[in-house]
């Protein structure tokens, strides 16, 4: 945040949007009163009374985001329009909601009937790979929201940037719509630069898709309540594992590489957790106030204990560990469900105690989860926005929500820096009054 200025808030356009919207002209008729979202209209960042005093002072505009929405004017003649849809990286719940809006957004909305999804991520578009584009139309879109995954598959590993941009001025493609995490908002902005040093008029749309819900300048990302409802009843049925045996510890590992958002909004819903590990909160394994002696301490006292790990926790504690990464240059985390088991079951053991340790690992389950009417109703307005974007010639851009308002940024700032909880804020501090569990389990 620190390093960005307004600028960087700019979104990109293709060119200036001149055609009267098929929106525009239905709504004047029957309803004149609707509206219509001018470019000047901004979501402002921080609403906070003292910032807005702070900018004022110093007559500095504040950060702001263009607001999403439906435009009077636009760049795209639909009756000429192609759109392609890809999906990449790992599942997520709600990724078919957002195929279906962006489908039905362009067909009914805008009268866009050449639609197209690419197979298996950006390898769609690399034709060794031998993955035929399938033709989108709200029949065959009708009843994917009534199942998890993606219907158009899904990869990791780079492809080559020209290739991809090859294949949409082949196939005359005039808007792209990715849905996917940073790295497929990465790959979208470079296959914009691309576009861009082509001289094409191709849009570039992102939905971000990240179960962890760690994208900056967004409330919320998609699938992300999905993900903790699911994850919470997997708790509780953790807890019923940890309370029906004598001394029983239940681990329950979910997702979160970098941020805890997952865990602690889990750990929220079913309070019965006693402890919560995020990567944004160190812990120590031994000493005096370890996380193992403290759990001890616990199960001692209570005869059960139930556990929350994000995947990305503790990951200081493998430091000598050798670094592996994924096709697409991720960095693997080590387990530290497994590796929490094991230490804990040891440790117990060591101190006499009679325990049982029981370790749940439900990531594939939630990830392949059918969205929760929260989230289906949430996808569809992402991708209806995303629809009204592109359609209007914005490009390089991603749709978020701020303030419960739809927004648009431009990728290079949604991908800058990734969002955590912040240990200071009131959601870790929900967490450390709900569970109980001490504030520092470091031991300097
Ligand atoms: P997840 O959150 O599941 O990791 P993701 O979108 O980050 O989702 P990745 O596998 O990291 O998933 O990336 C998706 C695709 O984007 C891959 O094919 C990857 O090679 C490509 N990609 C990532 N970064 C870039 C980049 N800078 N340039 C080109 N392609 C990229
Ligand atoms: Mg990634």
């Amino acid at each position: 945040m620190n390093d960005l200025t307004k600028q960087d808030f700019e979104v990109n356009r293709l060119g200036k949007a001149t055609l009267t919207s098929p929106l525009y002209r239905e709504y004047k008729e029957d309803a004149p009163h609707k509206e219509f979202i001018e470019d000047s209209r901004r979501i402002i960042y921080d609403a906070s009374l003292a910032s807005f005093e702070e900018h004022k002072n110093n007559d500095i505009e504040p950060i702001s985001f263009l607001k999403a929405g439906p435009r009077k004017e636009i760049y795209f003649d639909p009756s000429k329009t192609k759109a392609a849809i890809v999906t990449c990286g790992g599942l997520c719940p709600g990724i078919n909601n957002v195929i279906r809006g962006l489908v039905n957004g362009l067909y009914y909305r805008y009268n866009v009937k050449n639609i197209w999804g690419v197979q298996y991520g950006y390898q769609g578009f690399i034709s060794d790979y031998g993955h035929e584009m399938v033709k989108l139309s709200p029949n065959v879109v009708k009843d994917i929201h009534l199942f998890g995954g993606t219907i158009l598959g899904s990869s990791r590993g780079r492809q080559e940037i020209s290739a991809i941009v090859d294949t949409l001025e082949r196939e005359n493609i005039n808007i792209l719509f990715t849905i996917g995490g940073d790295g497929t908002l990465s790959g979208n902005h470079v296959i914009h630069e691309e576009i861009e040093r082509r001289g094409l008029k191709i849009a570039t749309a992102g939905i971000p898709k990240t179960i962890d819900n760690d994208v900056n300048f967004m409330t919320k990302t998609f699938g992300f309540d999905t993900a903790f409802t699911t994850a919470a009843s997997i708790v509780r049925d953790a807890h019923n594992e940890a309370t029906g045996a004598y001394n029983g510890v239940a681990i329950v590992k979910l997702m979160g590489r970098d941020s805890g958002f997952i865990a602690a909004n889990a750990a929220l819903a079913m309070p019965d957790v006693n402890f919560v590990l995020i990567p944004e909160s160190k812990f120590d394994l031994y000493g005096d106030k370890g996380f193992l002696k403290t759990l001890a301490k616990r199960v001692e006292e209570r005869h059960h204990a139930l556990v929350v790990v994000a995947e990305g926790a503790g990951q200081h504690l493998f430091e000598e560990a050798e670094v592996v990464k994924d096709k697409s240059g991720n960095i693997k985390h080590q387990d530290i469900g497994v590796f929490l088991k094991d230490q804990i079951t040891d440790y117990l053991k060591e101190q006499n105690m009679e325990a049982t340790v029981k370790y749940i690992d439900p990531s594939y389950i939630i990830r392949s989860e059918v969205a929760i009417p929260a989230d289906s109703v949430f996808c569809n307005d992402l991708a209806l926005n995303a629809v009204h974007g592109a359609m209007a010639g914005i490009t390089d851009f991603v749709v978020g929500r701020w303030h419960n308002q739809f927004t648009y940024l431009p990728i290079p700032v949604a991908t800058a820096s990734r969002k955590k909880i912040d240990v200071d804020g009131a959601l870790w501090w929900s967490v450390l009054e709900t569970t109980g569990q001490p504030i520092d389990m470091t031991n300097d």
